[in-house]
């Protein structure tokens, strides 16, 4: 299955991707993740995007696209994938529907997470993430078992600085203005499903799994 995710930052897209990937055996496919790690491993592509990210805006197409494109190309993605922030603008979109038509494949579905603003600068401030594995956390909601390390492979959990308030307020000023189009961009191709992000994350993984159809 060839999944995107359209919901805000902070809208659970991460914790669900995990999930969809571990079930169904698909990778999951994070650009935000792909930019830290070249942040942590101090490459050229890691100093370029991270100006961006530090003030809550987009790094643009041209650095995004290439990643993507690369990874996409891995024999891991032959059965399918869930790619987790990406696409985020209209000509990522259009990029993406290009390279996987010349793949000769298709997106299956657009899930889009819903969750209004004030309980994603909510949601936010508790938020932790496992830089090593990726799996995120959050500090009322979701606590790691142990302290303050991560269940899956046990490093020491971070808050990321892009969660900080004033970015979070600017990253859904970025959300709305650039990536909310995506929803009808999609919706005119018919592939998109809404899932309400605040019912919890069981909840939401279950009404995840209904919309994708597995049992
Ligand atoms: P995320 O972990 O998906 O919330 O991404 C963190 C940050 O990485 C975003 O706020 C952007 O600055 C950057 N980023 C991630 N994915 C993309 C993308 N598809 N296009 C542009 N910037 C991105």
């Amino acid at each position: 299955m060839r999944i995107i995710l359209l919901g805000a930052p902070g809208s659970g897209k991460g914790t669900q991707a995990v999930v969809i990937s571990q079930r169904l055996k698909i990778p999951h496919i994070s650009t935000g993740d792909i930019f830290r790690s070249n942040i942590k491993n101090g490459t050229e592509l890691g100093k370029k995007a991270k100006e961006y990210m530090d003030k809550g805006l987009l790094v643009p197409d041209e650095l995004t696209i290439d990643i993507v494109k690369d990874r996409l190309q891995q024999e891991d993605c032959k059965n399918g994938f869930i790619l987790d922030g990406f696409p985020r603008t209209i000509p990522q979109a259009e990029y993406l529907d290009n390279a996987l038509k010349e793949m000769g494949i298709k997106l299956d579905i657009a899930l889009n997470i819903h969750v209004p603003d004030e309980e994603i600068i909510k949601r936010m401030s508790g938020r932790r993430v496992c830089p090593k594995c990726g799996m995120t956390y959050h500090t009322e909601n979701n606590p790691p078992k142990k302290g303050n390390l991560c269940d899956g492979c046990g490093s020491e959990v971070v808050q990321r600085d892009d969660d900080k308030e004033e970015t979070v307020i600017k990253r859904l000023k970025t959300y709305h203005d650039q990536t909310e189009p995506l929803i009808d961009y999609y919706t005119k191709q018919g592939i998109v499903v809404k899932v309400d992000g605040t019912a919890g994350i069981e909840a939401t993984t279950q009404d995840v799994f209904n919309a994708l159809g597995v049992k």
